[in-house]
């Protein structure tokens, strides 16, 4: 537990705790909510058509809904709770770092990244994290509380409106299916990286009014936080309302086991990233204490019994820490394992339907750790693709604000940690 609430959060908590917030509910939860309120049915869908297609922020904009309907929830009911503190811009507009105030006066951050034919959300599913990676900065907050369904799928709702507001576009449905994606209007002039190391941007006309991808990669362990995640999950993929593609979507976990054997059984295929960082049990458990629980040959057994099941790649992510986890002899130790040769029994010599994402470390104050020179990425990717492991270098975005993988700490200058 934080330190005890200030004044202010506690008259707000008390104020705010008897009051249903809208988007903690599933559609069943609304119709019960409506029909307690004596409204027939049909309010309930058209309610969540407002929250999930239309997404509209205030009840008075839900123009097909009676007007004393519309006061009732405006007085009755919240739509969410995440309160925005601010938005931090980086990458010419392109990055933008969102911080939120939860009810409790925890805090968490949400980074939207507006590429040329995508826009990705990132998401957070804990304040803070319990696991204690000794790279992740949020990690080293150590694990304030759970999120609630509500307060994750409304970060997507934030990134969702942001994109929406920009493009000027309408307020039709979100996105359609995972058939479909891709489809979406766009012009654009970048000039980013034309080869040459220039970081212009000059980004003409109109810009994407749809959020495409949705990673599980903020602030926490998703399979921590497992149920309201994954009603989360349900939630942005329902086609009746947010209709987020599953191939859209990704969970990235630290590889908590029982997590990997659920998601293997859920039914909606979205994909799954599991951070590796190291070949050795050693050196894992040196730099991710969650491999002493659950060591490497569980972990990569688990993760094969996903693959074979569900004929789905996965992909590992591994941060590159000059001299700790980047030599090529760690390369080759890590293509070996992934290529079945330093596996156990009856996966010996089969290797794993799998993909390797190297991600350069992103700087955490306060460690004495270094980022990989990017010839050592390149040679360590080298020694991987020489095997067969099919590995590409992330690139990544939104360092200068501290919004880059692993960098999420919340920390802004309104609210200091030590409120929370
Ligand atoms: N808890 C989950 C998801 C959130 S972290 C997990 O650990 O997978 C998302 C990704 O960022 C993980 O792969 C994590 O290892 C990586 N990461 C953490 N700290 C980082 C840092 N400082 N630089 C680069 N990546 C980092
Ligand atoms: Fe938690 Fe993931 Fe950071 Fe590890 S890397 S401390 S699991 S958020």
């Amino acid at each position: 537990m934080g330190a005890p609430l200030c004044f202010r959060c506690w008259w707000y908590t008390l104020r705010t705790m008897n009051t249903p917030v809208l988007y903690n509910l599933a559609l069943p939860e609304l119709e019960e909510l409506l029909r307690g309120w004596g409204e027939p049915a049909f309010r309930a869908k058209q309610i969540y058509r407002q929250l999930y297609v239309k997404l509209a922020d205030d009840p008075a904009t839900m123009t097909d809904l009676p007007a004393a309907l519309r006061d009732r929830l405006s007085s009755e009911a919240r739509l969410g709770s995440l309160a925005l503190d601010r938005v931090q811009v980086a990458d010419d507009g392109l990055t933008r770092k969102a911080l939120f105030r939860l009810d409790d006066g925890a805090v968490v951050e949400t980074v939207l990244m507006i590429y040329p034919d995508r826009a990705t959300v990132c998401v957070s599913t804990q304040a803070g994290c319990g696991m204690g990676c000794v790279f992740c900065a949020t990690g080293r907050m150590g694990l304030l509380r759970n999120l609630s369904t509500g307060e994750i799928v409304e970060q997507a709702l934030w990134a969702s409106r942001e994109l929406r507001r920009e493009s000027g576009a309408d307020d039709g449905p979100q996105t359609t299916d995972d058939s479909s994606r891709g489809g979406d209007e766009r012009w654009w002039s970048d000039e980013r990286d034309s080869g040459s190391g220039g970081r212009r941007s000059s980004v003409v006309g109109r810009r994407l009014s749809r959020l495409t991808n949705l990673v599980f990669m903020g602030m926490g362990e998703p399979f921590a936080n497992y149920d309201r995640w994954w009603a989360a999950v349900e939630r942005l993929h329902d086609p009746a309302g947010f209709n987020l593609g599953a191939r859209s979507m990704t969970v990235s976990t630290v590889g908590l086991v029982p997590g990997i054997r659920r998601l293997t059984e859920q039914r909606i295929p979205i994909n799954l990233a599991i951070s590796l960082h190291a070949p050795t049990d050693e050196l894992r458990s040196e730099l991710m204490p969650v491999n002493r629980k659950f060591p490497l040959d569980e972990l990569l057994g688990a993760t094969r019994e996903y693959t074979e099941h569900t004929g789905r790649r996965v992909s590992f992510e591994y941060v590159l820490l000059q001299g700790r986890n980047d030599h090529p002899h760690q390369a080759l130790a890590l293509a070996k394992l992934l290529r079945g040769h330093d596996a156990p029994g009856r996966h010996r010599g089969v290797p794993l339907l799998c993909h390797v994402n190297l991600i350069p470390w992103n700087p955490v104050p306060g460690t004495a750790l270094g980022r990989s020179e990017r010839e050592r990425v390149l040679a360590f990717q080298r020694v991987l693709l020489d095997y067969g492991v099919i590995c590409t270098v992330r690139v990544e975005r939104g360092v200068a604000i501290a919004a880059a993988c692993g960098q999420l700490a919340g920390v802004s200058e309104t609210i200091p940690l030590a409120m929370v």
